[in-house]
């Protein structure tokens, strides 16, 4: 197998958020997003290394294979992720490349994809959309489902709470769509800021266009990114918000459900 190299911060195993069946996910560090509400802060680059999960002494494992660090090596993670390969052959699930933005490691993503390919193992890349559409090109044979998170349809709003327009996330979008891939929307409800009346119009009359779209997530406010900034000393700036009531989530889903649009709430 090839020398190849990537920067992982942490790797779950039997995940059932992130994409059908029973999954392994995988998460990359390093994202050109910032978004206020960020659930995985460990992923930027500004975090001090010291935000790895201490992975190689639970596996009683030497330095060189570890499979969470900055310097990975491709066989050591398709070796752990092989370990379960029975659990997606039995639930049709596979393994999850998330992150951070994985497409900001593209040798080492296709080097999983490929690896995963040539096992059976089923594939799915959890994307924030931002990054060139050659990136995509390059990986989409080999990608089972994208998961392509869209937070706010105004460039403004967008720019104002991720720090990057979303001209480029939309057109990927369309770009994939119409390409044939299988996509699953994931759309963070971020109390009053992504789930407020306008975005909610917005992002059904933008998805409704979309028959061929495989479902839609309605991820509902999770608080778990506050205490990770908290715990990595960084300001959270949307402040203290409470996570959505199960009748709120619902009376949104039904908006979705009216477009036309297959939903479910959570991953
Ligand atoms: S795209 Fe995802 S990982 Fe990147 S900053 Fe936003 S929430 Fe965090």
């Amino acid at each position: 197998m090839s020398a190849l190299k990537g920067d992982i911060f942490d790797i779950k195993r039997f995940a059932i958020h992130d994409g059908p069946g029973i999954r392994t996910t995988i998460f990359f560090r390093g994202c050109p997003l910032l978004c206020w509400w960020c659930h995985n802060p460990e992923a930027r680059v500004d975090c001090g290394r010291e935000t790895y999960r201490k992975r190689s002494v639970d596996l009683t494992l030497p330095a060189s294979d570890n499979v969470i660090g900055p310097e990975v090596r491709l066989e050591t993670l398709i070796a752990e992720i092989s370990r379960d390969s029975i659990f997606y052959d039995q639930s049709q699930g596979g393994v999850t490349v998330s992150g951070g933005e994985p497409l900001m490691q593209i040798d080492f993503l296709e080097g999983i994809l490929l690896a995963c390919r040539e096992r059976g193992i089923g594939t799915a890349v959890d994307t924030s959309g931002y990054a060139p559409w050659e990136k995509f090109e390059r990986i989409m044979e080999l990608v089972d489902l994208f998961l392509v998170d869209l937070k706010l349809l105004d460039d403004s709003q967008h720019e104002k709470y991720t720090g990057v327009s979303n001209g480029m996330i939309l057109e990927n979008f369309d770009n994939l769509i119409k390409a044939g891939a299988s996509v699953c929307a994931r759309l963070p409800m971020i109390p009053g800021i992504t789930d407020t009346e306008e975005n909610i119009e917005a992002l059904t009359s933008f998805l409704g266009r979309y028959e061929e779209l495989e479902l839609i997530s309605l991820l509902p406010y999770n608080r778990l990114g506050e205490d990770k900034f908290d715990r990595l000393g960084l300001e959270y700036r949307p402040g203290r918000l409470k996570t959505q009531a199960q009748d709120e989530m619902r009376g949104i889903a039904d908006r979705f459900e009216e477009a036309g649009l297959s939903v479910r709430i959570g991953g």
